[in-house]
C-alpha cells in the first residue's frame, strides 16, 4: 500500500513495486494515471484532510485489500511561510495530511503488518533533521514523523517488522506547483522520484535481519530556485 500513490515519489514507488510483480494498493485523492490496465494496481479514493471520518474509510478498505506486507506513507504537501502567514485552517491541513492521517493509516494496518513480518516505510524530508527558515509547520509534521518512526521501530522490532524513514531533499515534482521555489534544474540539483525510489527499494530489499532505520539522500549540489510563479 502506497499512500500519495498518484504521482510524484509515490508513482516512482508504486511503479518499482508492480514492476516486481507485487500487488499495490494507492490512496490519493485522484486516481493515478499510470498502469491503468495493470490488474496489480488498485485505487482506493481518500482524502487525507478529511479526519473526521478516516479511521472508518481506513478500515473498509482494510476489508478489501486484507492484510498487507508494506506500507510506504508518503503523502503529503508543502507550505512554507512565517509562521504568522498561516491560517489555522493551513495549519491544521498540513498536520493532518502530513502526520495525523499516516499515522491513522499506520495503526489500521498495524496489527497484520506485525503478523506478516511486514514493513513500514516514512517518507520524511530533510526538513525532518533540521529546521529552516518559513518551514516550521511542515518541518514540524516531519520532525514529528521521523520520532514516529523510531518509536515504531523500537515498539516492533522483536516482531520482525521493519521501519524505516527515508529523508530527500528536494525532488523535482509537483510538489513545489503551488510554491514560490523550486529546486534547481541541473541534474546535479535536485533528486529525482526514481532516486527516492530506489532508496526505498534498497531498504525493502535487505535480509529479514537487516533493518535500515533511516535513509538520507540529497542533491549533489543544493541550488533553490526563488525565480518562479506559483501556479
Ligand atoms: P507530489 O508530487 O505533490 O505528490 C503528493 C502526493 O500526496 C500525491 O499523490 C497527492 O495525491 C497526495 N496527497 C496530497 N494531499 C493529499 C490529500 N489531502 N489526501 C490524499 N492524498 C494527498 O509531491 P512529492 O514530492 O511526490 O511528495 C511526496 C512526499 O515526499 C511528501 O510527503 C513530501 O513531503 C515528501 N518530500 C518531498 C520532497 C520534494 O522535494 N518533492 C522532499 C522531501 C520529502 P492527490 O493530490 O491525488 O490527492
Amino acid at each position: 500500500m502506497v499512500t500519495g500513490a498518484s504521482r510524484g515519489i509515490g508513482r516512482a514507488i508504486a511503479t518499482e513495486l508492480l514492476s516486481l510483480e507485487c500487488q499495490v494498493t494507492g490512496l490519493a485523492r485522484t486516481a493515478p494515471a499510470f498502469e491503468r490496465d495493470n490488474p496489480l494496481l488498485t485505487f482506493e479514493p481518500v482524502d487525507f484532510s478529511k479526519l473526521d471520518n478516516l479511521p472508518d474509510k481506513l478500515k473498509a478498505i482494510h476489508k478489501t485489500t486484507g492484510d498487507i506486507d508494506i506500507l510506504v506513507c508518503n503523502a503529503g504537501l508543502g507550505r512554507f511561510g512565517s509562521l504568522e502567514e498561516f491560517s489555522a485552517m493551513q495549519i491544521r491541513e498540513l498536520i493532518d495530511v502530513n502526520l495525523t492521517s499516516q499515522i491513522l493509516t499506520i495503526r489500521e494496518f498495524l496489527p497484520g503488518l506485525r503478523r506478516h513480518r511486514g514493513h513500514v516505510i516514512v517518507i520524511g524530508s530533510e526538513a525532518a533533521l533540521a529546521g529552516a527558515r518559513r518551514g516550521a509547520v511542515y518541518s514540524a509534521t516531519k520532525f514529528a514523523l521521523r520520532g514516529l518512526a523510531q518509536s515504531l521501530r523500537e515498539e516492533t522490532a522483536s516482531c520482525g517488522l521493519r521501519v524505516t524513514i527515508v529523508n530527500p531533499g528536494m525532488v523535482e515534482t509537483d510538489f513545489f506547483n503551488a510554491l514560490d521555489f523550486s529546486p534547481g534544474s541541473d541534474p546535479d540539483c535536485h533528486l529525482t522520484a526514481s532516486d527516492v525510489a530506489s532508496a526505498v527499494m534498497g531498504a525493502l530489499e535487505a535480509r529479514d535481519g537487516c533493518c535500515l532505520d533511516e535513509i538520507n539522500l540529497s542533491p549533489q549540489k543544493k541550488v533553490i530556485d526563488f525565480g518562479k510563479k506559483a501556479t
